[in-house]
């Protein structure tokens, strides 16, 4: 860790009601986010919901048809790319192939007219920070994928940009060195205190790296939260669903914000606008580790019958169908779940509290 944490290098970014059409594609459709100094928030959302669309726009690549974009408090709108001290890393390494790794990073550097002893200096200094100390001298096809962005980064780096923005720049990875590189990217994020955003699909990335999520849907902004926020409070199904897996179970609406569902009475602990009246008929948004699953066809829940069984390590997830004919999935811990083999008739309940419940007459 760093002794620099009082330091903001980074800036904040307002987005003010963006807009951007491409043809009778509606990309961005009003998307307003305030993103504080030395803050990582992670865009989040389906394939074409317009993530990639508001980071180039952010970069200056791509300009917005309304809304206004701010940089520390500046309208940078009309401000060209090469003006707005940004730093980038996109997917494909986009290396220059016949650079080393020193002259890509201290590319940026060149071109502001910095002298040949002071470029060497800060490649060997940022190849030290992201972790490829001694490979100033390889060429791209010399390194591997992890390398290569750990390349990337830190030529976006070397010319102590107010704002990072990454567009998917671990899905090329493998696995092991894609969590490596996640860890390390919200290090160096810390420790530089540098604004970031970052564009991804994978809502485990999201989850695991950012101070804030924000969940985009078709073109708007859908809800920006912390992770554990959008993850138990989820303001709407849209994002209840996308950031997890969910079970939607039929219940019934009781008095005081409770719900009925699978046998209990349990309050819903959220719910974005008016909760529906007492008596009608909702779908329960309730989480597969809020699911209890107790052998044999008992009082008190639904029965059900176990269709697969996945064993996962320390969970066991199982796929069930109650006699209802509603769809489930229950986490247990894979000790509890060994008998549960498929076919066994067994009794379901739940044992959490449902983040959200949904009127059943609106279709999604
Ligand atoms: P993905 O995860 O697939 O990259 P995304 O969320 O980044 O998707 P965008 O790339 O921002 O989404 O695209 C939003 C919408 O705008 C899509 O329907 C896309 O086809 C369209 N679009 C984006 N750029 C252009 C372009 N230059 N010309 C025409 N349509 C475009």
């Amino acid at each position: 860790a760093g002794d620099s944490t009082d330091t903001r290098a980074g800036v904040g970014l307002r987005l003010g009601g963006l807009r951007r059409a491409f043809g009778s594609t509606t990309a961005l459709d009003g998307l307003d986010l305030d993103i504080a100094p030395g803050e990582l928030v992670a865009l989040l959302g389906p394939s074409g919901c317009g993530k990639t669309t508001a980071l180039r726009i952010i970069a200056g690549f791509e300009t917005a048809d309304t809304g206004e974009l701010l940089m520390g408090g500046e309208d940078v709108t009309g401000l060209p790319a090469n003006k707005r001290d940004i730093g980038m890393v996109f997917q494909s390494y986009s290396l220059f192939p016949n650079m080393t790794a020193a002259e890509n990073v201290a590319y940026g550097l060149r071109v502001r007219k910095a002298s040949k002893a002071e470029r060497a200096a800060r490649a060997a200094e940022l190849l030290e920070l992201v972790g490829l100390p001694g490979r100033d001298k390889h060429y791209p096809h010399q390194l591997s994928g992890g390398q290569q962005q750990r390349v990337a980064l830190a030529r976006a780096l070397a010319v102590s940009p107010r704002v990072l923005l990454l567009d998917e720049p671990l899905s090329a990875l493998d696995a092991k060195v894609r969590l490596q590189l996640r860890e390390e990217i919200r290090r160096l994020q810390l420790e530089l205190g540098i604004t970031t955003v970052f564009v991804t699909h994978d809502q485990e990335e999201a989850l695991s790296m950012a101070d804030r999520v924000a969940v985009m849907k078709d073109g708007r902004l859908e809800q920006c939260a912390p992770p554990n926020e959008l993850y138990e409070r989820p303001a709407t199904p849209f994002v209840a669903e996308f950031v997890g897996t969910m079970n939607r179970l039929p219940g019934v609406v009781r008095e005081g914000g409770t719900v009925e569902v699978l046998g209990r009475r349990l309050p819903v602990t959220t719910g974005q606008g008016a909760h529906p009246e007492a008596g009608r008929t909702v779908d329960v948004l309730l989480r597969p580790e809020g699911l209890q699953v107790h052998t044999g066809e008992q009082d008190g829940g639904e029965h059900a019958t176990v269709r697969v069984a996945t064993f996962l390590g320390s969970t066991t997830r199982l796929h069930l169908t109650t006699d209802s004919g509603a769809e489930a999935k229950a986490d247990l811990p894979s000790w509890e779940a060994g008998s549960l083999t498929p076919g066994t008739r067994c009794t379901l309940t739940a044992h959490d509290n449902p983040v959200l419940v949904e009127e059943r007459d609106n279709p999604v």
